[in-house]
């Protein structure tokens, strides 16, 4: 019988994605399984920022808005990102960051259901979305609630005449866990209700199809899966039957419909530019659509069946390597219910986080026990995948999270 590491070797050989690798910028021994957090460097963004520095502003000045057409990026970066989501080009715009474009949609999304009184979500939901439902909901002004299942199977029982609008998070930030989109947003729209999808942790890591879902608002993430760097700005999808009557609260001059008349009253674009505020980050932007180059001629379901085949291959490795030590599953046990990360419970889940970090296997830690694996298909190779469950194994074996300066905690987990 092979080892796990001969097959591993044999699964890289015959991976049809295994050259894309090459277009990111890896450091040396090390097992990156943290793009769910922070994508990886493409080479392609490094050089954008390099010409846009050295010759757009350097050369170029005020001028490379027209030259250089950095008016357009929002346009054509959103037309980048739209075939990664199953969208039409005109459907998306890039913008600003996920939780300032959840804000955006949802406020518009409320407006368009001043009647009903539930907004849905889930307690589990990343932080941010919560925080951000509530803020827009006290805007509105229109006596709409948010309420919160504990678990998803509840949602359905909550989706009435009463609801307005639906916002989940697609994958779990946590679990990894995945609803079925197309499901929920038909039982949604069933009850008269508008749904408003977080695509952070799907973006580039699961198949999407929003228009063929019928999906009304979606926002997502630019540094995460689709690698466009750290504080990379984000996107909004809208379905056309909203492009030409958007209204949002954080439109400024850059969502006006002519913007250099600089007219004083504000009239809103009648497509996605009605999502913009304020002057982009250019810099940030550029490297982005650069970024999103790497993933020309993608095919999904390669993608999707490496993804589940890394994970499978992670819990198969992890559950026979660390048998007999406090780890858990914390994500769903079937693939087709994941998307590309998966995550184990450990009571000391920081100092085993920490300690593998040092031994060269970079994940991160949710608290409170969660250590959480990201398997972006572009780059991760299965021996990384088997190498990352046996240091796991090493650390557990020797107890090596318990030494004290892997208690230490630093800010970002
Ligand atoms: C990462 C993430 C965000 C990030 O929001 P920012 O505005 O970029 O800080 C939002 N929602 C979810 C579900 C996330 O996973």
């Amino acid at each position: 019988m092979l080892s796990r590491q001969a097959q591993a070797r044999q699964l890289d050989a015959a991976d049809p994605l295994a050259a894309r690798r090459q277009a990111f910028h890896l450091p040396a021994d090390t097992i990156y399984l943290d793009g769910n957090s922070l994508g990886p460097m493409p080479f392609a963004a490094r050089d954008a920022l390099r010409v846009t520095a050295e010759t757009e502003w350097a050369e170029g000045l005020i001028g490379s808005w027209n030259h250089a057409d950095w008016i357009g990026l929002p346009q054509r970066v959103g037309a980048r990102i739209a075939p990664l989501i199953g969208a039409e080009a005109d459907d998306v715009i890039c913008t600003d960051g996920t939780s300032l474009n959840l804000f955006k949609v949802l406020a518009m999304a409320l407006a368009q259901r001043p009647a009903r009184h539930r907004v849905l979500s889930e307690r589990g939901n990343f932080p941010t979305d919560l925080y951000v439902a509530e803020q827009a909901i006290a805007q509105a002004g229109h006596r709409q609630q948010l309420v919160c299942v504990d678990a998803p199977s509840e949602l359905d029982a909550l989706i009435d005449d009463d609801l307005a609008v639906l916002v989940l998070t697609h994958v779990d930030y946590r679990s990894g866990a995945m609803h079925d989109l197309a499901a929920l947003t038909a039982r949604a729209q069933a009850a008269g209700a508008l749904v408003v999808w977080d695509l952070a942790h799907s973006a580039g890591a699961v198949p999407l199809g929003l228009r063929a879902a019928n999906v009304d608002f979606a926002v997502g993430c630019g540094y995460k899966y689709l690698n466009g760097g750290p504080g990379a700005p984000a996107f909004v999808y809208a379905h056309p039957r909203f492009h030409d009557r958007i209204a949002q609260p954080l439109a400024a001059w850059f969502a006006h419909a002519e913007q250099f008349a600089f007219e004083p009253r504000f009239r809103a674009q009648t497509d996605m530019r009605a999502f913009l505020s304020g002057t982009p980050s250019v810099l940030a932007m550029r490297a982005l659509e650069a970024a999103l180059t790497v993933w020309d001629g993608i095919d999904w379901v390669e993608m999707r069946a490496k993804s589940v085949a890394l994970g499978e291959l992670f819990i198969d490795a992890v559950t026979e390597r660390c048998a007999g030590h406090a780890l858990t599953l914390a994500s769903p046990p079937a693939a087709a219910q994941r998307g590309s990360q998966v995550a184990f419970r450990h009571p000391q889940a920081y100092g085993v986080m920490q300690a593998l970090i040092d031994h060269g296997v970079i994940g991160d830690m949710r608290a409170p026990d969660i250590l959480r694996f990201g398997f972006a298909p572009l780059y991760t190779r299965y021996l990384d995948v088997v190498n990352a469950a046996e240091i796991l194994g090493q650390v557990l074996d020797e107890a090596r999270h318990e030494a004290p300066a892997y208690q230490r905690r630093a800010q970002v987990t």
